[in-house]
């Protein structure tokens, strides 16, 4: 089937208007009417080719929330109507150590990407959500809550997954000291899940302007990295650090607030970086890194979510709108979130 999608040829190409190719459901498939879709900052990365693995004509967007269409004979769990969710994740083995822990995105034979990933039914390359359908396995779908906004709840497929996996998997709760670092997307969604899960929340922001915003999203305390006394004076502060800068950076500053025996999680900046050693041993700190999430994991943030209401701040965008927003999230100018309304492809 032909779908109208949005897509980039090349590194310095902008997005334009493009149709793609979507496979017909086979047995275990659910065919998706994509209503709305996430502007996340990979999507950029991975158009500028910033990564260096970038296939074209790439069509960006794993925050994908839309009604299904059809399903296919064996699929048991959605039924045509369903609000359903799919986020960086459409495919891996789902029988390595990796998946039956529910690792699926560390699948040791290779997960498959939304976008950008080896399509093994079609050939080629995998197309995201800046488009009008995607065809998914079943195993990969989620089940979005009906009570939430679906534009607020397609970035937590993406923002929202990489947020709070690393805050589970470091028990973070009541008692933790946490450091947010980066209040775009994905930081905006680590506070709500922080404070949500009883940590006591300080926002570290390059952006003195955005201080405000930070409390009103719960967080109790606000840190400017850019002030060298008051970062000082958070010497060994945090128990735990979610570093969601986007590019290369030092990280000697953030490490220095760690307290002994904490943990610094990156999930931003994919880059070669310099490292002192100094700045874990002393303090036997730990620096590590995390993926987005597992697809249970995935349906437990859901769920969470439904249960206490939270869904991300957006702004909405049509997709042909989509160049500018991608500038404004360059410039770190969005609260916190770009929503593309995917009806906007009929125009
Ligand atoms: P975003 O909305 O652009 O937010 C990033 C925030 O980082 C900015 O709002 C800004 O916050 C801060 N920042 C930007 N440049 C900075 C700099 N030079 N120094 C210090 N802080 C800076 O991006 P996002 O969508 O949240 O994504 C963040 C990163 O995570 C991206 O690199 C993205 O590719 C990556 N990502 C990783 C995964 C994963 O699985 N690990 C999943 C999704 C996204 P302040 O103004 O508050 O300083
Ligand atoms: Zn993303």
């Amino acid at each position: 089937m032909k779908v109208a999608a949005y897509a980039s040829h090349a590194p310095e190409d902008t997005m334009n208007p493009f149709e793609i190719e979507r496979r017909a459901p086979g047995t275990n498939d659910v065919s998706i009417r994509i209503t709305h879709c996430g502007v996340c900052h990979s999507d950029i990365h991975q158009a500028h080719n910033d990564w260096h693995n970038t296939r074209y004509p790439v069509v960006p967007g794993h925050e994908i929330v839309g009604i299904v269409e059809a399903v296919g004979a064996d699929v048991t769990r959605f039924a045509v109507g369903d609000r359903v969710g799919v986020g960086c994740l459409v495919d891996a083995c789902t029988a390595c150590p990796a998946c039956y822990d529910g690792d699926e995105m560390y699948c040791e034979r290779g997960s498959v990407g939304t976008y950008n990933g080896k399509d093994a039914h079609l050939g080629g390359h995998t197309f995201g959500g800046y488009s009008q359908r995607v065809v998914v396995r079943d195993h990969f779908v989620l089940k979005i809550p009906t009570n939430l906004d679906p534009a607020g709840a397609a970035p937590l497929l993406c923002a929202g997954i990489t947020s709070w996996s690393p805050l589970k998997h470091w028990n973070i709760g009541k008692g933790d000291k946490v450091a947010v670092v980066g209040l775009g997307g994905l930081g905006h969604m680590g506070i709500k899940f922080a404070v949500a899960l009883g940590a006591e929340v300080t926002m570290v922001t390059t952006s003195a302007n955005k201080g405000e915003d930070a409390q009103r999203l719960g967080a109790h305390h606000v840190l400017l990295s850019t002030d060298r006394d008051a970062m000082k004076a958070h010497t060994g502060a945090f128990d735990f650090i979610l570093n969601t800068i986007p590019v290369k950076h030092d990280m000697m500053p953030y490490l220095r607030v760690l307290k002994r025996n904490g943990t610094m999680v990156i999930v931003g900046a994919i880059e070669p970086i310099e490292l002192h050693i100094g700045g874990l041993i002393s303090g036997r700190k730990r620096l590590a890194a995390s993926a987005i999430g597992g697809i249970a994991e995935t349906q437990e943030m859901l769920d969470f979510c439904g249960e206490h209401n939270i869904v991300s701040d957006y702004e909405m965008t049509s997709i042909q709108d989509i160049n500018q927003a991608w500038t404004r999230v360059q410039s770190g100018d969005v609260k916190y979130r770009f929503v593309i309304d995917i009806a906007s492809l009929d125009a």
